[in-house]
């Protein structure tokens, strides 16, 4: 699956097309969401496939996702990011929430592949064992997958590295390799880095960047690195907490998260933030990544 869109046209000298946007509204539809993207300077950009509790919303006309898809295509866009609702849980131990989850996450894979394939990947936090245990929780995600997932998805689907707080599954890489590994329709799936979550979870993106992403490569491989969450954090290294902060009030600080972005391994994937922003604070960090100031 190819990644960008087209392929970059500036790779010389240590050049390179960054691609960066946020997570935006699908409130005034796919094309207005397109355009405030263009407006901030963006060229990605995340949204939530139905309102973040997990409901219905709005389905959207296969026109208007071919004019979001133009709109991506002039500008060179990195693929989207569809984020699942984050409500969703395929390893509670009700299994009416499980249900719930692969109901929903089948109709998101409907959706999506509405998109041409390579415009678009799809993004879900693991779930929370809710004190079955680790082990027990990756069962269950790697059942709920295999339920899920067909033959005929063309969408990535994506494991978001997570803090590891409290039953959270997907706190170490470890844990992400071995969901990975139980899934039968394997070239599917790929993983999303949130670089506030796996600071919190004790991997060092302030002193070690290279070895984080070495890590990352040996456990599960940087081939399925498909997009990266840039978030700063509210909390300290290794907390275990989700807190997102902006870019450079944080922990992690923002020569840190530019020198990050900047890694052979990341550089050309779809950067998102998801920093405690409105559209103009979002348009400024975008600026700021991109002058590298
Ligand atoms: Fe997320
Ligand atoms: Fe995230
Ligand atoms: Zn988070």
């Amino acid at each position: 699956m190819d990644r960008p869109l087209s392929s970059p046209i500036f790779i010389f000298h240590g050049n390179f097309n960054m691609h960066i946007g946020c997570h935006l509204s699908t409130s005034g539809g796919y094309v207005a969401m397109g355009n405030t993207a263009l407006k901030l300077g963006a060229d990605t950009l995340q949204f939530f496939t139905r309102n973040p509790r997990g409901g219905d919303g709005r389905i959207p006309s296969d026109e208007e996702i071919s004019s979001l898809v133009q709109i991506m295509r002039e500008h060179s866009f990195a693929p989207a990011v569809a984020h699942a609702s984050y409500t969703l849980n395929i390893c509670s131990a009700t299994p009416a929430t499980r249900e719930f989850a692969k109901r929903t996450m089948r109709s998101d894979l409907e959706l999506l592949n509405r998109f041409p394939a390579g415009t678009v990947v799809y993004n879900f936090h693991p779930g929370s064992h809710t004190g079955q245990g680790i082990e027990e929780g990756i069962r269950l995600i790697v059942e709920g997958l295999n339920e899920v997932l067909t033959e005929e998805i063309h969408t990535p689907v994506l494991l978001e590295t997570m803090s590891g707080k409290g039953s959270e599954v997907g706190g170490r890489f470890e844990e992400l390799a071995e969901i990975i590994a139980g899934v039968r329709l394997q070239e599917k799936m790929g993983v999303c880095l949130d670089t506030c979550h796996i600071f919190s979870a004790g991997y060092d993106l302030v002193n070690s960047p290279e070895d984080v992403l070495a890590e990352f490569d040996r456990i599960i491989g940087l081939n399925r690195l498909h997009a990266v969450h840039l978030n700063d954090s509210m909390t300290p290294f290794s907390s275990k907490k989700d807190r997102h902060e902006k870019l450079g009030a944080g922990s992690l600080g923002f020569e840190a998260l530019w020198n990050f972005a900047r890694l052979d391994a990341v550089r050309e994937l779809p950067l998102v933030l998801e920093t405690p922003n409105e559209l103009d604070g979002y348009a400024a960090e975008i600026a700021r990544m991109r002058a590298g100031l």
